[in-house]
């Protein structure tokens, strides 16, 4: 072990220059010939090592950072290195305490390969959106005061129709995963349409624009509830949603999986029984995800006792359809055994606040769903709501519960008109945002942490034409988080990285 008194490894494995091994090797080698050979491989080995960790670096950036690893706490660091690797996963986050981060910082400032954040600037994790409808895009904002069949029959269905040509897709779907991106959304879980080609076609738009996108193209063949020009064959479905599946996957440049399929029925007032047990055995064959809606409204949940004399959730679990890789939109009316399957399957709820206050009839049991440590995130519901920010979406979810938990009806006194106890704070909604819906897609993003991919945002408070006032000495951290959460916009996020790819920049 004399070689390792001799060098001073802690100095060696920190410095990142091969002339200096060069200068150090010759001289201690020399002295013991017998350990020589051997101290000669070591040297080299850990001078490959070390090499190899340099080369990997791709970049850092220096700054201040916000996350919240834990649900319903949070950590910041007024300074903090973030290293990421030439495939874009985090290797090392560092704070100014550790061994050598002033000379970190130097030799990669030096390199070229450090961003440095200004005053008023923050690292934040990539959003999570768990639920938006891609298609629905063009109507955003239109018919949000009709009940849910007008909006569908008058607006949605005759629009998603539209996707059958290919071209039209190509118009819609750029305009869309380019909104979400600048709004800071770096994963999205997207239902498509019916149609093969224009699903593909986001898929493909995705992985071009950098989002790390979930696609579904969505199955609906029951011609008691499906409009006869926007409906498919049992038969032509499955064969088409198998062939969705391996394209999908089979994409040139999706070696990493930035995009995956989603088996997609509707909901099951628009499938057959024969189309949710294909749908099932495609589930199993392929691990696929899968994403439906689930219990959304009073007239889905009684259609599914009507016709199954079960909930929603014995439905998609009879079928082979509540798997980990489940995400459950909505979710509204639940039972204790419905909340007891969804978290022993593993399959996540997409928790859509905004969407859930237009076309619910209910407000959501959040509060359970995050004590009951079910698997929860965020979903915007595109357009059954028409905001293309999580940010907002978490606003949207503390306003939700707050409105639950105090109630609306002034014919009752103030104790029996709500649900004592119901709300969700701020933090919770930003770590379903985040962490949540990152546990939901069963992919390492969210937080801060060697081994997760580099999704993230930088938020300047500081940008041209901001709501957010961060005045000196009047805040705490968590006052400064909450206000970032609630207040940023599109125009506060300056850069937007999905897996090291630095897609929006301004
Ligand atoms: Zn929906």
């Amino acid at each position: 072990m004399l070689h390792h008194g001799a060098i001073p490894e802690r100095v060696y494995l920190n410095h990142i220059s091969p002339l200096w091994y060069h200068q150090m090797a010759g001289p201690l080698v020399s002295s013991r010939p017998t350990l020589r050979r051997l101290s000669r491989a070591r040297l080299l080995q850990d001078t490959n090592n070390k090499m190899q960790q340099i080369d990997s670096i791709g970049f850092a950036v220096r700054g201040a950072l916000y996350h919240c690893p834990v649900k319903g706490e949070f950590e910041y660091h007024a300074d903090a290195l973030v290293l990421v690797d030439h495939q874009g996963q985090i290797t090392e986050v560092l704070t100014p305490e550790a061994p050598g981060f002033a000379a970190r910082c130097a030799a990669l400032s030096e390199a070229n390969e450090l961003t440095e954040l200004a005053e008023g600037q923050y690292l934040m994790p990539g959003m999570v959106d768990l639920h938006v409808h891609a298609p629905q895009w063009p109507q955003a904002g239109k018919g949000l005061d009709l009940p849910l069949y007008d909006w569908l029959q008058d607006y949605t269905f005759p629009l998603e129709a539209k996707f059958a040509d290919v071209t039209f897709a190509r118009e819609v779907y750029p305009h869309l995963v380019n909104a979400l991106l600048a709004n800071g959304t770096t994963s999205a879980v997207y239902f498509a349409t019916v149609h093969n080609p224009a699903s593909v076609a986001l898929a493909e738009i995705c992985l071009e624009l950098g989002q790390r996108g979930y696609i579904g193209k969505v199955n609906m063949d029951d011609p008691d509830q499906c409009p006869p020009y926007y409906i498919e064959s049992t038969e032509q479905g499955l064969a088409d949603t198998e062939a969705f599946i391996q394209q999908v996957r089979a994409l040139p440049g999706n070696e990493q999986q930035l995009v995956n399929p989603v088996i997609t029925p509707r909901f099951v007032p628009s499938c057959t029984r024969a189309m949710l047990q294909g749908l099932g055995e495609l589930a199993q064959r392929y691990h696929c995800h899968v994403q439906t809606h689930c219990s959304e409204s009073d007239w889905a949940r009684d259609y599914s006792q009507a016709h199954y004399g079960q909930s929603d959730v014995e439905i998609y679990q009879s079928m082979g359809l509540l798997t980990d890789r489940t995400i459950l939109a909505h979710s509204i009316f639940l039972s204790d055994s419905d909340m007891a399957a969804i978290r022993d399957a593993g399959a996540a709820i997409a928790h859509c606040p905004l969407s859930n206050t237009y076309f619910a009839n209910a407000a959501m049991k959040t509060r359970e769903v995050l004590d009951g440590d079910l698997q929860v995130g965020l979903g915007t519901d595109l357009a059954g709501a028409p905001i293309p920010s999580v940010f907002h979406t978490c606003l949207d979810a503390v306003n939700h519960s707050r409105a639950r938990e105090d109630g609306t009806n002034t014919h009752l006194p103030a104790q029996q008109r709500g649900e004592a106890g119901s709300r969700v704070s701020f933090l919770e909604a930003y770590w379903m945002a985040t962490v949540g819906g990152g546990l939901a897609i069963d992919a390492k993003v969210g937080l801060f942490a060697p081994g997760y991919a580099f999704d993230a945002l930088v938020v300047d408070a500081n940008a041209p034409d901001s709501d957010l006032y961060l005045p000196e000495g009047m805040d705490t951290p968590r006052d400064r988080l909450e206000k970032l959460i609630s207040l940023t916009r599109r125009q506060n996020i300056r850069t937007v990285w999905v897996q090291g790819r630095k897609v929006i920049q301004k």
